[in-house]
């Protein structure tokens, strides 16, 4: 039996974060989830849900404070759960995250993980201890995405947008969001304003009313360009040149401005229509020195000055010669792939989405990188395809999404013997799952963990592996 009740007030020491950023506190051994709580925190909470084994608590007052404790500079960080660790000052926020990663390839991977510090400058670690590097952060950790995707809705008769507030469907109307480029919020703002003015009606989820269900900015870090999305029920915009006209004179940066229909009651955000309003249909941006054009459905990495950090020790890790032939598995838009085509001797890159292909062989012609082969497919189809085709990768790396590799993937990998690995990873907990299964041919030498989406609970890592028989 659980010794608390829903609604009773309980004090609590919280002994530990969980990855989603919430504190962990224990009551008689009793385990409660307390978001915005930190470590080493007293806190007087109540019980808003008990299970078997454990529980969740709202925080009420913070009876001692963690040292490492900050005040959130956004004005809705109570209410938005966006930013989970605000809260929590930001070297902290880097320590914690390298600590989500140690912690995920002990208990999950069975790895033994070296202390902290070793590995670094040279230093060997002990035996066959897995170096987790410290996570690499951001000089300046706010506005730094570059992709913002605003729901919009009715309140009160008026038209409002910003965030779902956590766990809901009721939209919070903010009119700045200090992880979004400024320019996005620019853009969200004057959109806002004139579609009111003009009477273009907001969407209503539940009744499936109205037109404007989405505004989608991205802005390319390196040119300035920014193209606008505008999510609608259906196709005709009442006084639609106004509105971009409205757009294009506030926001002078705008390149882009496109439309995407999409009348199903779905929370999918886009529809299958997208119809060009205004300029360019896609806008550019550089990585490195790969210029990449990026249309209004394609993936982009969304924090660009990570990006480049983590994809140099992706390159770093990849050990190029010139000489190699290199699998990139999981290639989006060939981002990764083209990275690593400046030093490889061919790459094959592998996608299961035919219009990232698509903007990848594009993006390779315009680049002039001729080396590389892409193909759409399941990796874990396609790469077993080559390997029959007596293609013999001297390196592969890995870019899965959430879930991590399917199973048949990793198998191949093992037949294939590439001298080399390179797993990058925005899942720790599947990233540990992978490398297990990996470790039976390859020694995990090192991890760097990158801090791609400051104030949230995500962390990004790149990994190298290295063959059992080239390593002693
Ligand atoms: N490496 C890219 C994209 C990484 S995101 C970059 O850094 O930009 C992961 C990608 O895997 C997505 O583009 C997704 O469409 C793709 N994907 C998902 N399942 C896949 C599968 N089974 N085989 C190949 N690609 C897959």
């Amino acid at each position: 039996m659980p010794p608390v009740a829903v609604g009773q007030i309980v004090d609590v020491e919280v002994t530990g974060l969980t990855h989603e950023g919430a504190g962990v506190g224990r009551y008689q051994g009793y385990t409660l989830f307390i978001a915005q709580a930190l470590v080493g925190e007293r806190v007087r909470v109540r019980v808003e849900h008990v299970k078997k084994n454990y529980g969740f608590a709202r925080l009420l007052q913070i009876l001692e404070p963690s040292v490492q404790r900050v005040a959130p500079p956004c004005p809705v960080f109570d209410r938005c759960g966006g930013c989970s660790l605000q809260h929590l000052e930001y070297e902290a926020q880097l320590r914690h995250k390298r600590q989500i990663v140690a912690d995920n390839l002990q208990r999950i991977g069975g790895f033994t993980v070296a202390a902290e510090g070793d590995g670094a400058s040279g230093r060997a670690a002990a035996g066959d201890a897995v170096i987790v590097h410290p996570t690499i952060g951001m000089a300046e950790p706010w506005r730094y995405r570059n992709k913002a995707q605003v729901p919009i809705g009715e309140q009160d008769g008026g038209l409002v947008g910003g965030f779902y507030a956590e766990r809901s469907h009721t939209i919070i109307d903010i009119d700045q969001c200090l992880i979004q480029h400024e320019a996005s919020d620019a853009v969200v703002r004057v959109v806002k304003r004139t579609a009111a003015r003009l009477g273009i009606t907001p969407y209503d989820e539940e009744q499936h009313t109205g037109l404007l269900r989405h505004v989608v900015t991205k802005v390319g870090a390196k040119t300035g360009e920014i193209m606008v999305v505008l999510i609608t029920t259906e196709e005709f915009i009442p006084q639609r040149e106004l509105l971009i006209e409205a757009i294009r004179r506030e926001v002078p940066g705008v390149t882009s401005i496109v439309q995407n229909i999409n009348p199903e009651r779905t929370n999918v955000i886009f529809g299958r229509k997208t119809i060009p309003l205004w300029g360019r249909d896609v806008i550019y941006d550089y990585i490195g020195s790969v210029k990449f054009a990026i249309s209004a459905r394609s993936f982009y990495q969304v924090n660009p000055v990570q990006t480049e950090i983590l994809y140099e020790k992706t390159l770093q890790y990849a050990g190029l010669t010139g000489n190699e032939t290199v699998i990139d598995a999981y290639c989006g838009i060939g981002t990764i792939s083209l990275f690593l085509a400046q030093q490889a001797a061919h790459v094959y890159g592998v996608e299961i989405v035919p219009e990232a292909i698509a903007d990848a062989r594009r993006n390779a012609e315009q680049n002039g990188i001729g080396n590389v082969t892409f193909a759409v497919g399941a990796a874990e189809e396609v790469i077993p395809a080559w390997k029959e085709q007596g293609i013999t990768p001297d390196v592969i790396v890995v870019d899965p999404p959430r879930k991590g590799c399917d199973e048949a993937l990793l198998t191949a990998i093992l037949q294939m013997r590439p001298k080399r690995v390179v797993y990058v990873s925005c899942n720790p907990a599947t990233l540990a799952r992978d490398l297990k299964l990996l470790a039976t041919g390859y020694v995990v030498k090192e991890v760097q963990p990158v801090d791609m989406f400051p104030h949230t609970g995500h962390v990004e890592v790149t990994v190298r592996l290295e063959r059992k028989d080239t390593v002693n």
